[in-house]
């Protein structure tokens, strides 16, 4: 039997807002968060609630004033400072809008700090919406405790992107033909990881990678994994060995 709800919620609900927080400043939500707080979660005046802008860490605020359609909340004082993710940037190549949603929403849980679509011979997508994903990585900062949200990167053809990365930055490229094996290819220091479509890079785009600068190419193992599995598996391991985790 499924275990009936707490009700209500033991913690107070938790939303990322574009305004830069201070003690005493107030915020007036946009409609769709008005909502939520007030016919959703049934937040009254004086209802607590948690805030991030993405920059200055996380501040309880309360709710001054709610009517059908707003609710203005009063920020009161920081609960916590803002966080440091690693310095590790996602570079993928677009796949289904399904699949990148989930690609989007569980990355920004493992703790990327940006995202980037590469867009490459194979990539079947046509267009990337980049408004959509902001919304993803939002709502997926909001729900894993996280004060910053990975801004989204404008789509880049490879070639783009190639040249104009930073070769300080450690490029790490998911390359089922055969690299160093992840669990030694992962290294401290700043980093991207970029994985490709559903058909694969082409030999030629391959060949470029491998040639670029502080490019270290790295297996995932012996299974060809899909396009989203094989980026979340490289970030996780990335995590795990080089990353927050440790
Ligand atoms: N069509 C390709 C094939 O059959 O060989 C498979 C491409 S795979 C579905 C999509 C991407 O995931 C690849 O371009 C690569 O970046 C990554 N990938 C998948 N499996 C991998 C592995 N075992 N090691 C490294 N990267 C992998």
């Amino acid at each position: 039997m499924p275990a009936t709800p707490h009700w209500p919620p033991k913690s107070a609900p938790r939303l990322f807002v574009p305004t830069a927080l201070d003690a005493g400043v107030q915020v007036d939500l946009a409609a769709g968060q008005a909502n939520y707080l007030g016919n959703v979660m049934r937040l009254g005046v004086g209802g607590e609630v948690l805030l991030f802008d993405g920059m200055s860490g996380e501040w309880l605020a309360r709710v001054a004033d709610s009517g059908k359609k707003h609710m203005s909340l009063s920020v009161e004082r920081r609960t916590r400072e803002q966080e440091k993710v690693p310095d590790l940037w996602l570079a993928f190549a677009p796949v289904k809008r399904a699949q990148t949603d989930w690609l989007v929403e569980k990355a920004t849980e493992l703790g990327v700090a940006r995202l980037l679509p590469v867009i490459t011979q194979r990539t079947i997508v046509e267009r990337v919406k980049l408004e959509r994903l902001e919304a993803i990585a939002i709502e997926a900062a909001e729900q894993c405790n996280r004060t910053t949200v990975p801004p989204i990167a404008e789509p880049v053809g490879l070639s783009a992107f190639l040249k104009s990365r930073d070769a300080g930055r450690r490029l790490y490229f998911a390359d089922e033909s055969g690299g160093e094996p992840a669990a030694r290819a992962f290294e401290l220091g700043a980093a991207i990881i970029l994985t490709g479509p559903e058909g694969g890079f082409t030999d030629e785009e391959r060949a470029a990678i491998r040639a670029a600068q502080n490019t270290v190419a790295v297996s995932l193992g012996p299974r060809i994994l899909r396009a989203e599995t094989a980026a979340l598996a490289a970030v996780t391991s990335y995590m795990a060995l080089a990353g927050d985790w440790r």
